[in-house]
């Protein structure tokens, strides 16, 4: 049994989003289908009683991989047969030559087809082969067990999966679990890195639902009050014991856990991951993406997306203080042209993924670009009253620097050099990052101001995300 403040209140929050069914002032209906979480020390020990609860039986597929299955898929499996229940495992291999199980199509058709006959899925694992469970159990349309191996990142309870098709990885909606078992003692046993990742993820609410707001204010996107304020204090009660989760006290352990489920859960409800993926987030996708190309391993999603958070909040700190002498016409004026623009994105592209995949690239950003009237329609209030979109976004705001503090405590490296990314990485994804989702944030909001460019040293330097012997 867990005590502790953060850990109850995260707790009962949870418990509500799981019963509530919210007509929202926002226009939606705010539900899910998750039913169950439980996040505790021995929580495994509790799947039978959950398949119960949740009246599941008949013949379920456990899939884990050689280190999740180490970590918690044995002994779920021990439990589970003691129990009678009827449960096969599988075991998903990396692909040859890879060293970690990635989440591609492969996995997830060979989890459909191992599933013949089975009534429901059990999910060992964090991110990887919860996105491949989630996947597959969507297309079969049965139900899954999300058994959490390590508090790494926010999508155990989302609504979608991240998935690699071709070189672009695509976010493709899914359904949720019907519970989630997160086990503290597995958990802690996790290595520290992933739980730091965990952390880089969950305080990414904050610049996350910043570029969220803004968005709505700017271009009209949809916005839920109510689902920022969920996510928000998800990410205080976490800030509260960055430093206890870096010295692998449990109970902080289980805050960040019940942060990054309750999150999870949130954007599921919001149906859309704006409120915790932000130009960050875009960022640390557009590493991902070229990290084959340069020939190195991928960093943990949460630890790269720290790194591009600093980078957003530094950039709305540079940006803000010269919105009220920009004069839009000049702006308009010396912009590239729609075409221009598309040409340069694919030009940067092409050799990195390719043609053909270059030119999605090329099309997405093309989607955002605002023609000279709309640009003036969405900039114009903001230029004309800059203090007043920031007492809007001022609330959901961490700076740079306050970002800092919590990584350190949290034992996450800042610079983008200790994650193997050059200089010349880290100034493409300031550029290119944002042209590949479909998703406005700080980043385009600076691009359409001709200011990206001109600001990048500051920025850079306020974020002190080059490493101390390279920077400037
Ligand atoms: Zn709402
Ligand atoms: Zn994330």
């Amino acid at each position: 049994m867990m005590t502790g403040d953060e850990y109850q209140q995260l707790m009962s929050s949870i418990r509500e989003l799981l019963q509530a069914q919210r007509s929202c002032s926002c226009g939606r209906l705010h539900q899910t289908p998750t039913q169950q979480v439980i996040i505790a020390p021995g929580a495994l020990s509790q799947l039978p009683e959950v398949l119960t609860e949740l009246h599941l039986a008949g013949a379920a597929l456990l899939v884990a991989d050689a280190n999740t299955y180490k970590a918690a898929g044995h002994v779920a499996a021990i439990i589970l047969d003691q129990d009678s229940e009827d449960v096969r495992k599988l075991l998903i291999e990396p692909e040859s030559g890879q060293s970690d199980v990635e989440a591609t199509d492969e996995p997830v058709q060979i989890v459909q087809r191992e599933a013949e006959g089975c009534e429901y899925l059990i999910a060992v694992g964090s991110g990887t082969i919860n996105d491949i469970v989630k996947l597959a159990a969507t297309r079969l349309a049965i139900p899954y067990l999300s058994v959490a191996t390590a508090a790494s990142m926010t999508g155990y309870s989302s609504g979608i999966a991240a998935l690699r098709c071709g070189a672009i990885k695509q976010a493709i909606p899914a359904t949720p679990p019907v519970a989630i078992i997160a086990d503290i003692d597995v958990i802690a046993s996790a290595p520290t890195q992933m739980q730091a990742a965990g952390v880089g993820d969950l305080i990414s609410r904050s610049p996350s639902s910043t570029d969220w707001k803004l968005a709505s204010l700017l271009r009209g996107d949809y916005f839920c009050p109510w689902i920022a304020q969920i996510v928000d204090q998800a990410d205080q009660q976490c800030r509260a014991v960055a430093a206890d989760i870096h010295s692998g006290d449990s109970q902080a352990l289980a805050v960040l856990t019940a942060g990054l489920i309750l999150a999870g859960i949130a954007m599921q409800m919001a149906n859309t991951s704006s409120p915790g993926s932000g130009g960050g987030h875009l960022i640390s996708h557009y590493w991902d993406m070229i990290a084959p190309v340069r020939g190195r391993t991928r960093n943990l999603h949460g630890l790269q997306v720290a790194v591009g958070d600093l980078i957003c909040a530094a950039l709305y700190e540079q940006l803000w203080p010269r919105l009220a002498e920009i004069d839009l016409d000049e702006v308009a004026a010396r912009r590239l042209p729609a075409k221009e623009f598309a040409r340069q994105t694919r030009d940067h592209y092409a050799p990195l993924i390719g043609p053909h995949a270059a030119e999605e690239v090329a099309e997405v950003a093309l989607s955002k670009y605002a023609e000279d009237e709309e640009l003036h329609s969405q900039l114009a209030a903001l230029l004309d009253k800059p203090d007043k979109t920031w007492s809007k976004l001022a609330p959901l705001f961490t700076p740079a620097e306050e970002l800092r503090r919590i990584y350190q405590k949290a034992g996450i490296p800042c610079t983008a050099a200790i994650l193997g990314i050059s200089d010349t990485e880290l100034v493409n994804a300031y550029h290119f990052a944002s042209c590949f989702r479909d998703r406005y944030t700080v980043l385009d909001l600076a691009y359409d101001l001709g200011l990206l460019d001109e600001l990048r040293e500051e920025v850079f330097a306020d974020a002190r995300v080059v490493s101390e012997s390279t920077a400037q």
